[in-house]
């Protein structure tokens, strides 16, 4: 009787034990502000940081702002008020948020911006992110390879498109970008037929799709009405390269006899990834955001638990007030030859949606 008494004793507390996995409330909640659900991207973003934060034990408040400012400070605002633990912030307008943050200091919440740095602000303690710079390297080199640099010459006419003028990191992109085709551009292998270029040109408020098919649309008019072709589109994020894809269909192209032009992206979206196989948009950028969601979870984790976070940039991200401390992980190019192996290999996207 006693040993099935010390049985049962036994059992229950092994039952306790698998009913009591630290539980989402044990170590308080943190908010998450994600600026819209219009791209698949940030939805994948903010389940993937709903899903680490909880497997460490965290709950999470986890908010859109459907790319509206004031809708965004108001969410942040509210988690402030609701004694978040710490903020993870992927903003709309990097240079919105310092009233708000101070706020948050105040309470000794601490800030991660996310994949955006948010700027003008002492009060952001760290930031986790891809190589921004580094995309649009890639973006530009993938750019000359569809268009066969060097073995053919040019020269070739193309087409520069930015991201929006609020978010950091559509710099560090137009900026890796121009390290690459700048040089070409003076030697005139690459022509730039509308001659819009620069950031305050060739920005897309918003990252709107609809914002650049619009522009493609003057351009293709004015530049390109005299029988001449657009070779290569440099397009910074896959929401764009549609709306500069239906523009340039528009047009005509996408036949055997005015083939679609070389059209970059970003993001790895699935109705891009279906463009690629296609063969109406050439490449995009990689960026595994599972592998953020981690790894900022456990930056999250680290500094709620007085742990040293684990960062490998301290010298990039300089956001008007002083250097944050960063985490970059590496984009990966992706186009038709090795979408195959690296986006739905990785499982980010499963092969039945590509259908
Ligand atoms: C992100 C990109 C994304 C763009 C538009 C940028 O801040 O880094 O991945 O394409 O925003 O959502």
């Amino acid at each position: 009787m006693k040993s099935l008494t010390s049985f049962i004793a036994a059992l229950a507390v092994g039952f306790a034990a698998i009913a009591l996995p630290a539980s989402a409330q044990d170590k308080g909640t943190v908010g998450i502000a994600m600026p819209t659900k219009s791209s698949l991207r940030w939805i994948s973003d903010g389940n993937e940081l709903v899903k680490a934060l909880e497997a460490k034990g965290y709950a999470a408040d986890l908010q859109y702002a459907e790319d509206d400012i004031p809708n965004q400070l108001a969410q942040i605002e509210n988690m402030v008020t609701k004694d978040v633990k710490v903020l993870v912030i992927a903003s709309i307008d990097g240079t919105t948020l310092s009233a708000v943050l101070q706020q948050a200091a105040d309470k000794g919440v601490k800030v991660v911006a996310y994949d955006r740095l948010i700027r003008d602000s002492p009060n952001v303690d760290f930031y986790t992110t891809f190589d921004n710079f580094k995309v649009g390297v890639l973006q530009a080199d993938s750019l000359l390879k569809g268009l066969g640099y060097p073995e053919k010459q040019g020269p070739f006419n193309i087409e520069l498109f930015g991201g929006s003028p609020d978010d950091n990191n559509a710099f560090f992109f137009y900026d890796g970008a121009m390290s690459v085709l700048q040089p070409l551009i003076d030697k005139g292998v690459l022509v730039v037929k509308s001659g819009q270029m620069g950031m305050e040109k060739v920005g897309t408020l918003r990252w709107d799709g609809a914002v650049a098919q619009a522009r493609m649309d003057n351009i293709l008019s004015a530049n390109y009405s005299d029988g001449s072709r657009v070779d290569g589109v440099l397009a910074p994020y896959d929401g764009l390269s549609r709306g500069i894809i239906s523009s340039l269909r528009g047009v005509g192209y996408g036949t055997a006899d005015q083939p679609w032009p070389i059209v970059t992206g970003q993001d790895a979206e699935v109705p891009s990834v279906k463009a690629i196989i296609a063969g109406e948009q050439y490449s995009t950028v990689f960026k595994d955001t599972r592998e953020l969601a981690k790894v900022t979870a456990n930056l999250v984790d680290a500094v709620l638990s007085g742990k040293e976070p684990e960062i490998n940039d301290t010298k990039t991200y300089e956001n008007g007030v002083k250097v944050v401390p960063s985490y970059l992980l590496v984009p990966v190019s992706v186009d038709k030859a090795n979408y195959e192996p690296i986006v739905v290999g990785s499982g980010y996207i499963k092969a039945d949606e590509l259908k």
